[in-house]
């Protein structure tokens, strides 16, 4: 039997993000730190999930261009390469780590 904190592909999930109002692409922050630009570049999200900070360009625009927070809907099978992603990064940052401390020897 499934638990149901498992994390099953398909299962939507609801995050914070933004739509950025040039390029109408979606884009919510991963992680701490995972800084995220929209194709167009002229928005950002920033903070994972624990808060989610966003950002625009130029703060002389129209309001109507005015970027605005909504929840996306995601599926568990994005979650699932988000978190492997992660943990890819981390391993790397480690190897890294390593790497010089083997050099500074
Ligand atoms: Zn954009």
């Amino acid at each position: 039997m499934q638990s149901k904190t498992q994390l099953t592909a398909n299962e939507p999930i609801l995050v914070d993000g933004i739509e950025c109002p040039m390029c109408k692409e979606q884009i919510w922050s991963r992680y701490g730190h995972d800084f995220r630009r929209c194709p167009c570049k002229y928005c950002f999200v920033d903070g994972g999930r624990s808060y989610l900070r966003y950002g625009w360009g130029d703060k002389d625009i129209p309001q109507a261009l005015w970027v605005k927070p909504l929840e996306i809907k995601i599926d568990a099978t994005e979650e699932i390469r988000d978190y492997e992603e992660k943990a890819r990064k981390a391993k790397e940052e480690r190897d890294k780590k390593n790497e010089d401390r083997t050099w500074n020897r």
